[in-house]
C-alpha cells in the first residue's frame, strides 16, 4: 500500500471475501447467507461492498431503510434485498426498486399491502419479523392469527420468510435467554406455518448468533459486523480480518515550551518544551469528543501518539514530543493492528459505534481482492 497523503478509509476487498468464507465454513451447505449492508456497510462504501459480495455469491442482502436499497439498485445490485425496518412513506419505493419489507406491526403490514394492491401486484415477496424479547420491533406470537387472516384476504403479497433477532447472542452470561427466544421463535414459526398452510424461510442469527447458536441457524443467517471482520469476541476475531483501515498524514508540526496551551479553551498545557502534530481528521469526520485529552491515540511509525486537548471538527492535535516524524508523514488511526475494536474500548463502545461514525466525507480507497 502506498502510504497516506491525506485522510483515507481503506477498504479491503481481500478481507471482506475472507470473513465471507469464514462465516460460510461455519454454516450448513444449504444455509442462506444474508449480508448486512446497512449504514453504508457499517462505515465502508456499501455499493463496493455488496458487487464484491455479489461476485461471491451471498444469496441476500439487507439494508435498514428503502433509501439505502434504492442506491444499491442505481449501482446494479440485482440480487434480493430485505428493507428491515422500513417507514410507510417507503413503500412506493419499495415496490418501484423491487426492495422486500420486513413486516412488524399491523400498521405496516395494512398499509403495506394496500400499497401492493394498488400497484396490481401478485405475491410481492415480504418478510414477517417476530419479537421474541428484543422488545424492538416485530409482531408477538399471538398475532399469528390476526396476520395469516389478513394475509389470506390479499393475493398481492407472499411470505418469504419469517424472522426475529436475538437481543444478545453475543453474551454467554445470556445463553439461557437467547435459547428460549430460539425456542418462542420455533414455536411461533410452527403456528404461522400451520395456519398458512405454506413454509416461508426461517431466520434468527446475526453474525455471534451464527458463531454462538449453530442449532439455530434455521434457513438463512444474517451477518453484518463478522463480514467487516469483528466477531465481538477475542477469540474470535484473531480469525476475522479488518476491512476498514482509517489512515491520515501529519499537516503540521508544532514546538511548543513549557505552560503553552494546544487547541480550543485552551484544554492542553504543556508539561515541558514539546512537539505536537496536528492531524486533518476531527469530530466531523466521526472521531468522537471522548477521544480528546488523552483518551485515544493514533500511531506515527508506529508509536502511540496521543490526542491532546480537545477534538476540533475537522482536525486533532496529537502529542509527538518522543517520536520521530515529520510533516507528510502517515498516521494510522485503526487497522489491523490497533483495530476499530482496541478504539472503542478506549471510549468505551463497541466497533460497530466507530465504523458507522466515519463520515461521507472522508475518501473512500477500494483495495481489490
Ligand atoms: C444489523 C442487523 C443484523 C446484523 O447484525 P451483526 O451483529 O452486525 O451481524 C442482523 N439482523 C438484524 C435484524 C439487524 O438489524
Amino acid at each position: 500500500m502506498p502510504k497516506a497523503k491525506e485522510t483515507v478509509l481503506e477498504i479491503d476487498l481481500g478481507a471482506l471475501t475472507h470473513n465471507f468464507n469464514y462465516l460460510k465454513s461455519k454454516l450448513q451447505p444449504s444455509t442462506k447467507f444474508l449480508a448486512v449492508v446497512k449504514a453504508f456497510a457499517y462505515g465502508s462504501d456499501s455499493v463496493e461492498v455488496a458487487k464484491h459480495l455479489q461476485t461471491l455469491d451471498v444469496d441476500y442482502f439487507a439494508v435498514a431503510y428503502a433509501s439505502e436499497g434504492v442506491v444499491l439498485r442505481d449501482a446494479g445490485i440485482t440480487r434480493p434485498i430485505l428493507v428491515l425496518h422500513p417507514l410507510p412513506t417507503s413503500f412506493e419505493t419499495i415496490i418501484e426498486r423491487c426492495l422486500e419489507p420486513s413486516l412488524y406491526n399491523a400498521k405496516v403490514l395494512k398499509e403495506f399491502i394496500a400499497t401492493a394492491e394498488a400497484h396490481n401486484q401478485s405475491n410481492y415477496p415480504v418478510h414477517i419479523k417476530f419479537n421474541t424479547g428484543l422488545n424492538r420491533l416485530g409482531f408477538w406470537e399471538n398475532d399469528v392469527d390476526y396476520i395469516v387472516s389478513k394475509l389470506q384476504e390479499t393475493k398481492s403479497v407472499i411470505v418469504k420468510s419469517i424472522f426475529s433477532h436475538l437481543a444478545a447472542s453475543e453474551d454467554k452470561n445470556e445463553v439461557s435467554f437467547s435459547n428460549k427466544q430460539i425456542e418462542s421463535f420455533k414455536s411461533t414459526a410452527k403456528a404461522f406455518e400451520n395456519k398458512i398452510g405454506y413454509k416461508p424461510w426461517l431466520h434468527l442469527c446475526n453474525t455471534s448468533g451464527v458463531i454462538n447458536y449453530p442449532d439455530a441457524h434455521l434457513d438463512l443467517v444474517r451477518c453484518g459486523i463478522g463480514l467487516y471482520g469483528f466477531g465481538n469476541s477475542a477469540k474470535e476475531d484473531e480469525s476475522l480480518r479488518p476491512v476498514a483501515r482509517l489512515k491520515s498524514v501529519i499537516s503540521q508540526i508544532h514546538k511548543i515550551e513549557k505552560d503553552e496551551t494546544v487547541g480550543y479553551n485552551r484544554a492542553y498545557k504543556s508539561k515541558g518544551f514539546e512537539k505536537t502534530a496536528t492531524i486533518p481528521i476531527g469530530h466531523a469526520d466521526g472521531i468522537s469528543r471522548i477521544y480528546g485529552n488523552g483518551n485515544g491515540f493514533v500511531f506515527i511509525n508506529g508509536k502511540k501518539a496521543p490526542i491532546i486537548g480537545n477534538v476540533c471538527m475537522d482536525m486533532v492535535m496529537v502529542n509527538i514530543t518522543n517520536i520521530d516524524c515529520k510533516e507528510g508523514d502517515e498516521v494510522v488511526v485503526f487497522d489491523s493492528g490497533y483495530k476499530a475494536s482496541d478504539l472503542a474500548e478506549s471510549a468505551q463502545t463497541i466497533s460497530y459505534e466507530i465504523l458507522t461514525a466515519i463520515s461521507q466525507r472522508v475518501k473512500r480507497i477500494i483495495i481489490a481482492d
